[in-house]
């Protein structure tokens, strides 16, 4: 039997939602804020089979991955290791690399270590980071148009997700000019040419700011927009037509649900649309994606993966060598020993 021929079947489906006769952009993206989990691969190799499936259908397609690496470090496990809690707060790419030889700062070292795996697998997106579309001003038309809809924002987050921001609550974040954290301040009054910020002490838990209060054009790299925002603005830049997501981030009041509600409104432009995929298992067992085995600890292949929309898993597929996804239907969210599901790492604190 073709596992080969059957895997493109779900592919294929994905097909007629793109209009033909136009350009298509698929888009993936990873925060690199540590070593990657396995679990990580799920998302580049969905997507790099629904880019394939894609161009054999004769559409006009590219893949754009993004690297998040304008983030602030925010997770707990780094904190605890050594030398690591000066630089909680920071955005990613002002970390030292803990192998200079390897990459040239913390984000830059992870990115490169986990794109490795990528050329094994056949996957070759065009590589974004963050750290250029943002100080080279690509952006900057995106943030302009976020921080004039600020109000209308933050009426959406309250709507969809019943996240309460304060009166005045800008969604981006200013890198603070003294001492460089990016995580800790909050951004208000947008005069259409700079916003006032405050690094606040306590703003959240896993960093401290320092109590720096400043002006800045937020322009050019000075600062990020919020998560959410951030997506909006890159399915704009790069003009997305398609992206996948995991459940995680896709349930009812998830963070794609935020970002599709803001791209109607705000951008006045229907979202792109993007199937959900199923956590893997390993050996029987979810992989929760904070405990997963590293994703370099592996020499991953090419193989073929299912997904779900609530339907049972494609158990007939051939999984990737030593990964299946044989949750079957009606099996909640958890791992079969009964614990939770950690949430992915990369989405924590972004909303
Ligand atoms: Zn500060």
């Amino acid at each position: 039997m073709s596992s080969g021929h059957e895997a493109a079947f779900w592919a294929d489906e994905e097909v007629k939602l793109l209009q033909p006769g136009r350009p298509h952009v698929v888009r993936d993206s990873k925060t690199p804020s540590g070593a990657v989990p396995i679990s990580g691969l799920r998302g580049p190799i969905i997507s790099d089979a629904l880019f394939r499936t894609f161009k054999a259908n004769a559409l006009d397609v590219r893949f754009v991955y993004t690297i998040d690496d304008y983030d602030p470090m925010d997770s707990q496990s780094m904190k605890e290791r050594a030398g690591m809690a000066e630089h909680m707060g920071k955005p990613l790419y002002m970390i030292p690399s803990p192998d200079p030889s390897v990459g040239t700062d913390f984000a830059d070292y992870h990115a490169t270590r986990f794109i490795a795996l990528f050329a094994g697998l056949g996957i070759t997106p065009e590589f974004h980071r963050m750290r250029d579309l943002y100080r080279s001003g690509a952006l900057d038309k995106q943030i302009d148009l976020v921080l004039r809809n600020a109000e209308t924002i933050r009426a959406i987050h309250k709507r969809v997700a019943n996240v309460d921001h304060p009166e005045g609550w800008l969604p981006i974040a200013v890198i603070c000019e003294n001492c460089g954290r990016i995580g800790t301040t909050l951004a208000t009054d947008y005069d259409g040419t700079t916003v006032a910020y405050e690094c606040r002490r306590d703003y959240v838990e896993w960093a401290e700011g320092c109590g720096h209060v400043g002006r800045v054009a937020p322009f050019g790299g000075t600062a990020k927009l919020l998560w959410n925002e951030q997506w909006c603005a890159q399915w704009d830049h790069f003009g997305v037509t398609y992206e996948e997501g995991g459940k995680d981030l896709l349930t009812a009041g998830g963070s794609r649900e935020r970002s599709n509600e803001i791209y109607r409104e705000v951008w006045k432009r229907e979202p792109p649309p993007g199937l959900q995929h199923e956590f893997f298992t390993f050996g029987g067992k979810k992989m929760a994606s904070s405990k997963g085995i590293g994703a370099e600890g592996v020499r991953p292949r090419r193989g073929c993966v299912s997904r779900g929309r609530g339907e049972r898993p494609r158990e007939d597929l051939a999984p990737l060598p030593g990964l299946t996804n044989a949750r079957p239907a009606g099996v909640p969210h958890s791992l079969h020993d009964g614990r939770e599901l950690a949430p992915d790492p990369q989405h924590q604190a972004r909303g």
